[in-house]
């Protein structure tokens, strides 16, 4: 049997999600327990991919199953497509697996035409419905099909609001939208060159290959990436008669969330808007009532919604995000979904829904999106200078987070000042999908425009990003980039500081205090520990920064790299002494300057751990890195050594090298100056004494790490110098301390000989940053400059430092493991590259059996989640 590429609302349920995307299994399933839904059908995400197999076109297989379910749809609504009594009108919505919010666009009202709006008209005694109608119709058909453009029409729009003296859409006639709808399709012709079309069957063909058609637009594919959506999926396409909120003061269109998604609080959180249709309500045009107001104006409908969102709540057993429409006082549901929420808010959600008995612990931790944690772990504002600054505005508090920064008036401008490293927040008289990169770049956002449910809110509550909306007290001059706020003027550049959990904005900038976990968030990553499997470890260099990871939960350092220890500028003398010597003799003289140096940094680091294992890696930048590059500090450093300035150069010069990267660094350097890795060890092996001796209750176990080893006998030479300096001090000291000497397996022949490495090492710990670099062959610091080309021709999907390639970068992995136990059992495996805190990539680690990851220290409570997570899914 052939594919069936379309299913009736009444076929479909809420399993169905990858085939009917995320909105059509929700209207399917609403319409399956009994909810008023308009009847509709969802064209398949299948039928999406075969559009692009097909060469974007729909082929005529799947065409006649389209006419088909019109047909079938008629026979439900007892309506037809184009008949002038009573006609079919319908909706065209796209419906990806996982929601793209205001990613693709809805059309309404399709089936319309001058005939049709006549009689309609005319029938409904309500001319000026009829012609809103047909007038939004046409203004988004063209937008979303033939790309026409919005804003030829909203500036139609407002001349036409000029011309009558009114302020507001609803005030416009009839006649004004007749005569609006006239010149909407005359702008139509002079853009397209052709007539509107009046053939519904052709409307809706045109909409439904705008919908998969939108599947890849820019903005989409960035929201995508960023939410690790598969370009492969594809989306759904839903069609569905209308209901009516613009017929009159007795209807409206309203969103709602079943609790707070700002707070969690369990309280019924939406906007409602009379005489309004599909948008209207979160675009900002005009301001909607509560929620709650709703009860006095629509009792009924009001009362008969509430009993709809505790059915969707108890049914779904998450937040619901809904929208509806009231048409002439009769509720309709046209879309729910599991609602999206902030940090703090999911936080609470979860433990609130453990408490009511509707989850258990575990459905909890796997609710909770990772990534989304760390903004809870960014800093707050300080209260001690919050309670003195004026507060100049006040406005929606749409998503919290604290935000400081200069002030930018375009998400273009948001992206390029963040990208040479300034922090601003992106002030806008509101926001739109295409704003969505600016956003991101941006500590924060605040607009003039917009409610709780506005684009900018919706947003930036999805990225945790700070949000303050619907600021009317602003006067905005965008085209001058300056606004007005308090009396006062801002220009751009000016700093403003604005807290997403007040909708509190003030002048100036304000510091900002860290977060800790507690309360709610603690509660979950408790629950989360119970069930990982996986070891989080922590990348750290300072004794600060070690002390910052124990308290989101870092179980040990798994990467602590020395080089930084070495750039301290009382330091960076004595480590170019060395560099610069002639002889070994000199060299030690100066690494016997450095040694107690980098001793206390350990003491440091393992004092902040508590015993907790701390691997050091040594050594691994090249040595030009370290010399002096200013003339006064080559004299300085010729002066120290007793040699000319022209020797000191002369030995630069011969420290340069055409790629460093892949040149004298990491255990090569010790393979030419031993001297390096002894006066490493001796720190490392001292240090642990001295604090053991100190805290006799720790078990110090030192864990020694040689970074670039791409052959055995790379790690063997060194290793004997380590082992053979590490002995001596031990058995001098009187101790039986154990220690570990592993390596980074961040080359490709160190993955491919993993069998024989193994028989040297204790430990592998895998680099998968450098080993991303030299799998792929291209540098991590210059691939930014050609992803974006590649994402754009769908050769990557995705950056391959941010997320692991699990295909190539992620065979070798798993390939080094397997052949490392084979001959080594007792080998402990970690990561510590930066994909240690990215949530898929710590699933990949845990599949592939490693002991640990590590990553910086705000990723550790990600990275605890994650890999809970990747243990529950492992169960089922
Ligand atoms: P998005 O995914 O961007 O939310 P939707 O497909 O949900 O887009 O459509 C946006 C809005 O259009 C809905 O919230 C609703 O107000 C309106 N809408 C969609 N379909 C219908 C319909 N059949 N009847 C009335 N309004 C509709
Ligand atoms: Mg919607
Ligand atoms: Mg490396």
């Amino acid at each position: 049997m052939s594919k069936k590429y379309v299913y009736l609302f009444s076929e479909g349920n809420a399993n169905m999600r990858e085939l009917l995307g995320g909105k059509g299994a929700n209207l399917a399933e609403m319409t399956n327990i009994g909810l008023p839904v308009p009847q509709g059908f969802t064209i398949t995400t299948e039928a999406c991919t075969q559009y692009y197999e097909d060469g974007q076109k729909i082929n005529d297989g799947i065409q006649a199953e389209i006419m088909e379910y019109i047909t079938k749809l008629e026979g439900i609504t007892g309506k037809q497509f184009g008949d002038l009594e009573p006609p079919l009108l319908a909706s065209v919505r796209s419906g990806a697996r996982a929601s793209m919010p205001g990613m693709m666009d809805t059309i309404l009202n399709l089936g319309l035409n001058e005939d049709v709006v006549d009689v309609l008209a005319k029938k409904s005694g309500n001319p000026r419905w009829a012609w809103d109608c047909y007038r939004r119709f046409i203004q988004m058909y063209s937008d979303v099909v033939m790309e026409v453009g919005k804003k030829y029409f909203e500036q139609l729009i407002d001349q036409m609001k000029e011309a009558r003296g009114v302020t507001q859409d609803v005030e416009l006639t009839a006649d004004d939208l007749k005569e609006l709808a006239g010149q909407f399709k005359a702008e139509y012709k002079s853009k397209i060159g052709q007539d509107f079309p009046t053939d519904p069957k052709e409307q809706l063909m045109g909409a439904i290959k705008a919908v998969f058609r939108s599947w890849d637009n820019p903005r989409a594919n960035v929201y995508r990436r960023d939410n690790d959506i598969p370009y492969s999926w594809g989306t759904a396409v839903n069609v569905q008669s209308m209901a009516f909120g613009n017929m009159g003061d007795d209807c409206g269109t309203g969103v709602a969330f079943t609790r707070n998604p700002a707070t969690g609080e369990k309280k019924l959180f939406g906007e409602f808007l009379t005489n309004a249709q599909g948008e209207d309500v979160v675009a900002g045009i005009r301001t909607p009532m509560p929620i709650s107001e709703m009860s006095e104006k629509f009792p009924e409908a009001f009362a008969q919604f509430e009993k709809v969102c505790k059915i969707l709540e108890d049914h779904y057993h998450d937040m619901q995000d809904m929208e509806f429409t009231v048409e002439n006082g009769k509720l309709y549901m046209l879309q729910t979904r599991n609602g999206k929420r902030t940090p703090a808010a999911a936080l609470k959600i979860a433990c609130d829904l453990v408490d009511e008995g509707m989850i258990d612990e575990k459905q909890a931790v796997a609710m909770i999106d990772p990534r989304t944690l760390d903004t809870l772990l960014h800093p707050q504002f300080d209260g001690e200078v919050l309670k003195k600054t004026p507060v100049i505005g006040s406005a929606l508090a749409a998503s919290p987070g604290a935000a400081c920064g200069k002030v930018v008036f375009s998400a273009e401008d948001a992206k390029t000042w963040a990208e040479r490293g300034e922090k601003v927040v992106l002030v806008r008289l509101e926001t739109s999908p295409e704003d969505i990169e600016g956003m991101k770049a941006a500590q924060g956002i605040l607009t003039v425009r917009g409610g709780m449910t506005s684009h900018a809110a919706v947003v930036a509550r999805g990225m945790g990003k700070c949000c303050v909306s619907g600021c009317g007290a602003i006067k905005m001059d965008e085209e001058n980039k300056q606004f007005e706020l308090s009396g006062k003027t801002f220009h751009e550049g000016d700093w403003l500081s604005i807290d997403g959990s007040t909708g509190k904005i003030y002048d100036g900038a304000i510091p900002t205090v860290d977060a800790s976990i507690g309360g709610e968030f603690g509660r979950v990553m408790g629950w989360a520990d119970q069930y990982r499997r996986l070891k989080v470890r922590t990348n750290a260099d300072t004794p600060h920064d070690a002390a910052q990871a124990r308290k989101f939960g870092a179980e040990g350092i798994g990467l602590c790299r020395t080089e930084h220890m070495f750039f301290d500028a009382d330091r960076i003398p004595a480590i170019r002494r060395m560099i610069c010597s002639d002889t070994v003799e000199q060299r030690e003289a100066a690494l016997a300057v450095l040694e107690p140096m980098q001793q206390s940094d350990f003491e440091g680091i393992y004092e902040a751990m508590e015993g907790l294992p701390v691997t050091i890696r040594f050594l691994d930048p090249p040595l030009h890195e370290f010399v002096p590059t200013e003339e006064a500090d080559i004299e300085l450093l010729a002066k120290d050594m007793g040699k000319s300035v022209a020797e000191i150069k002369a030995i630069i010069a011969g420290l340069h090298e055409f790629n460093p990267m892949m040149g004298h660094r990491g255990c090569r350097l010790a393979v030419t100056y031993p001297e390096i890795a002894a006066m490493q060890t001796r720190a490392v092996i001292k240090a642990a004494l001295n604090v053991q001796a100190k805290h006799p209750e720790w078990t110090m176990v030192p864990e020694i790490m040689i970074p670039l080893v791409g052959e055995v006998k790379e790690l063997a030479y060194v290793k004997k110098v380590v082992v053979e300096t590490a002995d001596a001090i031990i058995k001098e000291a009187g101790s039986n301390m154990k220690y570990l000497v592993g390596t980074m397996i961040e080359i490709p022949r160190a993955a491919l000989t993993a069998d024989e490495i193994a028989k040297q090492a204790d430990f592998f710990s895998f680099g998968t940053n450098d080993l991303t670099q030299m799998t792929f062959g291209f540098s991590r610091d210059d691939a930014g400059k050609f992803l974006d080309a590649y994402y754009d021709k769908k050769i990557y999907e995705n950056d391959p430092f941010a997320k692991l390639d699990q295909t190539g970068v992620g065979k070798l992995v798993d390939m080094a493991c397997k052949m490392g136990r084979a001959t080594n059992p007792e080998l402990h495996l970690g990561v510590c590259g930066e994909h240690g805190g990215d949530p898929s990539s710590v699933e990949f680690f845990h599949r592939t059996g490693l002991d640990y990851v590590s990553c910086s220290p705000f990723r550790v409570p990600i990275a605890r989640l994650a890999a809970a997570q990747a243990a529950i899914k492992d169960e089922k």
